[in-house]
């Protein structure tokens, strides 16, 4: 089958794609049925470099563009494996990168490309607060040369198999604020021995293999040094790491609604009921080529996004659609890959369910498709805000 737009990076692609192929079906089958951590994987990936390639050489990264993170993502998951346990070891250093002093930058980025410091645990989301980031409640306090950190965060995935979490606290209340946008900083918690020191993580069990967790802060201390950027700018400094992360994850999505098109693709030409291949009737092709033509579509879009914030341009809106077309067209493609299969589509063996299952997170994190909507309808289109 011809791929019109995953022809950039054909080297990464292929040698992520050989990597893969050590970690088969029966691999992920058997991690998701114990819901395990894929640890063999993710060294497998950390020592191959692919975790590193977006910090710059000088920190000991590859020091590649977002295309080519992209491309490595999109391979993982059009093998038919998953990127969640550690995708964000690639971007969530972002936020040192860009806003951390010189001397941060040195303490932390040499060692997270190694792979011996992990930063892959993001806590942004509060049970209250949901999806609106400017109420959350956890307070960062400063006392003298530290700040007590007091609160909860939910959906703080891989926190368990993170050696730092970015952190999104409060440090001004809400109304003392002059901007609703102020009052929120970032900083790096480090979460190694802090379960001594007020840190509590709660696995949450979801229909997923995602690692993902609830935490506690109870007065945990964290170093003045450990803020990164100015103090009250925090939600800037989030929301500047967000496209990346948006057009990454479209990247997983476009992986997966190719894995799902190759799957019911060889599935319908090779089951035979009424005497002919099921993929002989127009009833199947049809769905097979919609999605087809709308995961390429969504790949034009992944693409465009990605070299606009590889040329350092504002890229909300490409980020957003990349993200929003995306994850359809995988759920697209999910649904009609399980219909090609019929019955065996239910069966843990052929990898579709679990896929399925997989996929379906996209529309919902990390970010929801109606608040991709509401941001194009706001900031692109004029019309009032909603909310
Ligand atoms: C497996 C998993 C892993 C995650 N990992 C992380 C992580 O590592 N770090 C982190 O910080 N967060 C993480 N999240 C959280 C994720 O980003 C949120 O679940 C997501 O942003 C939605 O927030 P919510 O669940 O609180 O939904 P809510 O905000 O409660 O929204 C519920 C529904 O209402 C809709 N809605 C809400 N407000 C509006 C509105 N104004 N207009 C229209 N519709 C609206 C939403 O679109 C959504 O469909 C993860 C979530 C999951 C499920």
């Amino acid at each position: 089958m011809t791929d019109h737009t995953a022809n950039d990076h054909p080297e990464i692609r292929e040698a992520v794609a050989r990597l893969c192929q050590d970690f088969a079906g029966d691999y992920w089958r058997r991690m998701d049925r114990e819901r395990t951590y894929p640890t063999d994987f993710v060294t497998a990936l950390t020592e191959a470099g692919y975790l590193a390639v977006l910090i710059p050489e000088d920190y000991g990264g590859s020091g590649l563009g977002l295309s080519a993170a992209a491309a490595i993502l999109e391979e993982i998951h059009r093998s038919g494996g998953n990127a969640a346990a550690c995708h964000a070891q690639m971007y969530t250093m972002g936020t040192v990168l860009r806003h951390g002093t010189k001397a941060q930058k040195q303490a932390y980025l040499p060692d997270i490309a190694s792979g011996a410091l992990r930063l892959q645990a993001f806590g942004v989301t509060e049970p209250t607060s949901g999806t609106d980031t400017l109420s959350i409640k956890t307070t960062a306090r400063r006392d003298g040369d530290r700040y007590l950190i007091n609160g909860q965060k939910v959906w703080t995935s891989r926190a368990e198999h993170s050696d730092l979490m970015v952190l999104l606290a409060r440090t001004t209340a809400k109304d003392q604020v002059t901007r609703r946008t102020e009052g929120l900083s970032v900083f790096l918690v480090d979460m190694r021995g802090a379960e001594d020191r007020g840190l509590t993580i709660r696995p949450i069990r979801t229909m997923i293999n995602h690692a993902t967790t609830e935490v506690f802060f109870d007065n945990l201390e964290v170093p003045i040094d450990n803020l990164i950027g100015e103090e009250g700018q925090g939600f800037r400094y989030i929301l500047s790491g967000m496209n990346a992360e948006r057009i990454l994850i479209a990247a997983e999505c476009l992986g997966d609604a190719r894995w799902f098109i190759a799957t019911a693709t060889s599935y319908a030409r090779e089951r035979v009921v009424f005497d002919r291949p099921i993929g002989q009737n127009q009833g199947i092709q049809f769905p097979i080529a919609r999605a087809y033509a709308a995961t390429e579509a969504a790949a034009l879009m992944v693409r465009k996004a990605a070299l606009i914030y590889e040329a350092e341009r504002p890229c909300g809106a490409e980020a957003n659609m990349a993200k929003l077309l995306a994850a359809e067209a995988a759920w697209q493609a999910a649904d009609m890959c399980l219909q090609t299969h019929g019955g065996y589509g239910f069966a843990e063996e052929y990898d579709v369910e679990r896929k399925f299952r997989e996929t379906r997170l996209y529309q919902v994190a990390p970010i929801s498709t109606n608040l991709i909507l509401s941001y194009l309808a706001e900031h692109v289109l004029g019309l009032p805000r909603s909310y």
